[in-house]
């Protein structure tokens, strides 16, 4: 049975197009009726909003557990200083931690997010986590450069997993990133049964790709001076992306977060040997912390699949979708809104598996709406 009926200027799909004076139906169970123009329904008010409407917002990349790090960190000094901070200031006490958690989950869901896709190297958000009214796919990431004690990780990464599990909460166990992950530790995650999707930072510095093309570079340094002597690393004389890649399975959904330095040539030999990639943006946290953007409109042109996500508040000022919509749009005006959206929606629940339920406007989906107006975004259902 119909309850709300809405109508806007513009309907954003989700599906990377919209309709122009569009309504949606919405029942009693808030699942989505009918999605079209002149939708009519007896004894039913039309409820108009300015502006434009679109789906509820896909967040493929968090941290939560670093949220209380918001403004501790110094802005645009590069990935590896940005590393060395962190390292140093991770001592807030637990409920300064979890008051942070909490409060990053209500920011989400107050700027119009009904999913997320968020890394953790531990347990302390799983009580938000499971009382949350949004969805969360946790990725449980390792990191370890030495060889010798790949399997231990691999370990300590199921018995969190499991945890996560008994409680009812999604996970999967994910790298970390090119340079901190060992290949054998790539192999076991590869090996994992039932592991998906994965998700790994992708080629967020010039030094991650300096590391594998000749095996020196401010990454290198800081690897050294974290007590990594670096025996077990063969550089590859190519780029990060190229020289990984393969140590990963081929048919689970992969979402390479970050891109910033990520070629023309990367994505096509990308594409060639993995055909469920996911490029993920989070252009805010890339301001932030090295003050460049990827080069986004080279994605479009290769027409693979984007995504978009907020990082972290170490390295972000907000949690929100529309906010690094808004980002995109102001660097690279020529790229569609009903293409970012698409990124911020669809694409990011087709990531997550969940798009039966969410990331368009479509018949039996659930109907999370956010009204867009203003440069504003506002959750309206
Ligand atoms: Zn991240």
């Amino acid at each position: 049975m119909i309850q709300r009926l809405l109508k806007t200027d513009k309907l954003y799909t989700g599906k990377g197009d919209f309709i122009t004076d569009g309504m949606i139906a919405i029942d009693d169970k808030n699942k989505i009726v009918t999605v079209g123009q002149n939708l009519i329904s007896s004894g039913i008010a039309i409820e108009y909003f300015e502006g434009a409407l679109c789906p509820g917002f896909v967040n493929t990349h968090c941290h939560l557990e670093l949220s209380h790090l918001k403004g501790k960190v110094s802005q645009k000094t590069g990935i590896h200083n940005f590393i060395v901070e962190l390292q140093k200031i991770r001592n807030a006490s637990e409920e300064e931690k979890q008051n942070a958690i909490e409060a990053a989950d209500t920011e989400m869901k107050n700027a119009g997010i009904v999913a997320v896709g968020d890394i953790s190297n531990g347990d302390s958000t799983q009580n938000t986590k499971s009382f949350s009214s949004l969805f969360y796919h946790t990725f449980v990431e390792l990191f370890g450069f030495r060889t010798h004690l790949a399997k231990s990780i691999l370990e300590q990464g199921q018995k969190l997993k499991a945890s996560f599990t008994e409680l009812e909460l999604n996970s999967s166990i994910v790298p970390h990133s090119p340079y901190s992950v060992s290949e054998k530790l790539f192999g076991h995650i590869a090996k994992e049964e039932k592991n998906t999707p994965i998700s790994i930072h992708n080629q967020e510095s010039q030094a991650e790709n300096d590391m594998f093309e000749s095996g020196d570079g401010k990454l290198v340094e800081m690897m050294k001076s974290f007590g990594n002597d670096m025996l077990d690393f063969t550089q590859t004389g190519k780029s990060a992306l190229q020289s990984y890649l393969q140590r990963l399975s081929k048919e689970i959904p992969l979402l390479l977060v970050h891109n910033t330095f990520t070629s023309k040539e990367d994505i096509d030999k990308a594409e060639n040997i993995h055909q469920n990639l996911y490029w993920c943006f989070c252009p805010k946290a890339n301001l932030y912390i090295e003050n460049r953007l990827p080069n986004i409109p080279q994605f479009i042109e290769k027409g693979v699949k984007c995504a978009l996500g907020t990082d972290s508040l170490a390295s972000n000022d907000t949690l929100s979708i529309w906010e690094e919509i808004k980002t995109i749009k102001e660097q690279f005006p020529q790229i569609p809104m009903a293409t970012l959206i698409q990124w911020g929606t669809l694409n990011g629940a087709e990531f997550l598996g969940i798009e039966k339920k969410y990331g368009s406007f479509e018949k039996g989906k659930f109907a999370s709406v956010n009204q867009l107006v203003n440069g504003e975004s506002y959750v309206i259902n």
